[in-house]
């Protein structure tokens, strides 16, 4: 059955506390022993020294020793429970801190197309409030399970040992509580599951909209009124569920806890029968079973309603499964093979390539992860949709030599993006290979391909935290001094020095607190001070003003020099003296060449060119010099020392 699964997961996360477990085990059985003594402690009282049965008057040594006995009793008991609450809540503490540091190093190795597919608060929201949601089964449940059980088991056998007959009159209606309880379970479940997916929508509400992005969104837009609305909404919701899961099964408590605590009267009037039939009840029996009878009671409710909560976080146990449950598309061949970072050329080759992206799960649903299904590639020329496919990449091969920029160009949305995606192996393509220095991508370790390869990606993200740390980032052990050359080549050392607090100045959420060219030059020190030998650039120097963009420009040019790179050019002046330019239009390549080459042929690349360049000079760097043009045409270049000794220069003469 599920929940027999469900249970034997749980209680895979206890296997490793074995011997806390035993101790435990240990105290709660001591506890519960000792409370079952103090009845038969009163009966002997009332039986053998106040009235003894047998008549001859108070015995009071006898009555001393067992007072003495009495007292005794809670006092231990008292001190064994304060060590059980220490061993159980250490126990409860340590499993939920297991189980959350599982669940974020398994988080850590999902793909990019898991967190593409999820919402940010959701995924914060199980480790949040469902692993916090179980907290308290953890670390009060499973104790208090065992010492009710103990407890209710104990007195039952001591009732039994007084008089059987007065036990049956006590349990009569148990089965009838036991049903009625596991129907309650099934409804509790239900609620909680319910009750953690309005958290996590309120998690993600919050998330969304009061980050940086959301505040700025929400008061552009002026949509505070309709933020508030959808999260007030949320809030009403939650109350509904969190106030019907208390409540359900209430009325069942108070139907157990009346009948339990009429029960007593009930065995005065049977015990009176029996000893008027004959059988012989003592007052001292009759004491200590109404003692262990009300001492049942609050075992007997406690066990019902724990085990309510043992329903509801099952419940939540499952939502942290089906996380748990989730296989990363991307992972490591048994037999991959390390990239060696000394001898790496960076040498990158694309052979008939075709990609789609997954399918995005509707909203709320867990993003299960398929297997990227090598569908049939060959389709129709349209927008790179085939079918039910649609094609994202469509057949592209192209090699990158040691050393040499290749830029890529296209309009927008035509899979510029996605291709360098594809290199260092954030997504895996549907059909053929992309290969670093002749080896399959698929078939090194993750860890060596992230190492060759470096990304300045278009959305720059840094961390809440100095612009020191932030390049740190790339490199742990970097000395201050390498941090400050890095920072250096990118044109940003200045900058930071002009700060009030240097290298110490915290950039804020994200970066918010620096200029968009001041995080791309970040970003490209912290790629440098990475130094990988592959670079893939998808700046988006577009958003600059003219000396923001040549700052970053020069830093560029820095960053691409000695080492393979891939441009993705938003402003074509980036690129013009790449190795090989590829046009790219609907997924698929549609020129490639020298940007001189695809000047003279007049298509795609020339027409975006003078799109961008319509009548003006442009005097752009380039790896190994400066290129001069006037409007579509290449007038001069001036070449200086080549980037990568015995590199192709790509043709470009003029
Ligand atoms: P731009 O110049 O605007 O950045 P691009 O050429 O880099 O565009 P890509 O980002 O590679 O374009 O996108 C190629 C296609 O893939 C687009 O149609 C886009 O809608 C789609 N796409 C991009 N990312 C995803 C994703 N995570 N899931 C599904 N489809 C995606």
């Amino acid at each position: 059955m599920e929940s027999d699964r469900l249970g034997r997961r749980v209680w895979g996360l206890f296997t490793p506390y074995r011997t806390s477990l035993v101790i435990i085990g240990v105290a709660v059985l001591l506890s519960s022993g000792l409370g079952i003594i103090t009845p038969f402690l009163t009966q002997a009282v009332f039986d053998h020294a106040l009235f003894p049965v047998g008549g001859g008057g108070v015995r009071i040594p006898l009555l001393a020793w067992l007072v003495g006995g009495m007292v005794a009793v809670p006092v231990v008991t008292a001190l064994i429970g304060v060590y059980q609450t220490y061993q159980t809540t250490l126990l409860g503490n340590r499993v939920m801190a297991d189980l959350r540091s599982r669940l974020f190093e398994h988080l850590q190795r999902m793909d990019l197309a898991f967190f593409t597919a999820t919402r940010t608060g959701a995924i914060q929201s199980r480790l949040a409030n469902d692993v916090g949601g179980v907290q308290s089964v953890l670390s009060e449940t499973a104790s208090s399970i065992l010492g009710n059980v103990v407890t209710v088991v104990a007195a039952l056998i001591a009732m039994l040992l007084l008089s059987w007959e007065l036990t049956l009159v006590a349990v009569a209606l148990t089965p009838l509580f036991v049903l009625l309880q596991v129907r309650v379970g099934r409804v509790r479940r239900k609620l909680a599951g319910r009750t953690q997916e309005s958290l996590s929508d309120m998690t993600a509400i919050t998330q969304e909209s009061l980050s940086v992005s959301g505040v700025l969104l929400t008061k552009v837009f002026n949509r505070q009124a309709y933020e508030v609305g959808r999260y007030r909404d949320e809030n009403a919701r939650q109350v509904d569920l969190q106030v019907r899961q208390a409540m359900s099964g209430q009325s069942f408590f108070a139907v157990v806890q009346t009948f339990m605590g009429i029960t007593p009267a009930l065995v005065y009037l049977v015990a009176g029968f029996l000893i008027a039939a004959g059988v012989g009840v003592s007052a001292g029996t009759i004491v200590a079973f109404t003692t262990l009878q009300t001492r049942l009671l609050f075992p007997t409710v406690n066990l019902l309603r724990v085990s309510l909560d043992v329903q509801t976080s099952l419940a939540l146990f499952g939502r942290i499964f089906d996380y748990l449950d989730l296989r990363p598309r991307i992972v490591d061949a048994p037999d991959a093979r390390t990239l060696d970072p000394a001898t790496v050329t960076g040498r990158v080759d694309l052979e008939s390539v075709w990609f789609a992206y997954p399918p995005a799960p509707p909203l709320g649903v867990v993003a299960a992860p398929v297997v990227a299904q090598a569908a049939d590639g060959r389709g129709t020329d349209g927008a790179g949709t085939d079918g039910t496919v649609t094609w994202a990449v469509r057949d592209v091969s192209f090699t990158v030599e040691p050393g040499q920029l290749a830029a890529i160009v296209g309009p927008s949305g035509s899979g510029k993006t996605t291709l360098s995606y594809l290199v260092p192996r954030l997504y895996d393509v549907n059909r053929g290979r992309v290969l670093i220095d002749g080896r399959d991508v698929r078939g090194l370790t993750q860890a060596s391909v992230a190492d060759a390869v470096g990304m300045v990606t278009q959305d720059t993200y840094l961390l809440h935290a100095t612009v020191r740390d932030n390049l740190r980032y790339a490199k742990p052990d970097a000395t201050q001094a390498e941090i400050e050359e890095a920072a250096t080549a990118a044109n940003i050392h200045d900058r930071i020095l002009s700060f009030a607090e240097g290298y110490d100045t915290v950039v804020g959420e994200r970066g918010y607190r620096l200029s968009g060219g001041e995080k791309q030059r970040l970003a490209i020190a912290r790629v440098l001070l990475k130094d990988p030998r592959i670079l893939i650039l998808d700046e988006a120097t577009s958003a600059l003003d003219t000396t923001s963009e040549r700052l970053v420009q020069q830093a560029l040019e820095t960053a691409t020099r000695r080492r393979t790179t891939i441009a993705i050019a938003h402003r074509l002046s980036t690129i013009l003296g790449a190795d090989v330019i590829l046009a790219v239009d609907g997924g698929r390549v549609v020129e490639r060449g020298t940007h001189a080459e695809l000047l003279a042929k007049g298509g795609l690349y020339a027409r975006l060119y003078t799109e961008q360049f319509a009548g003006g000079k442009v005097e752009a760097r380039c790896a190994d010099g400066v290129l001069f043009t006037d409007g579509a045409t290449l007038v001069g270049r001036r070449t200086g020392e080549p980037a990568v000794p015995g590199a192709g220069d790509g043709g470009l003469t003029a």
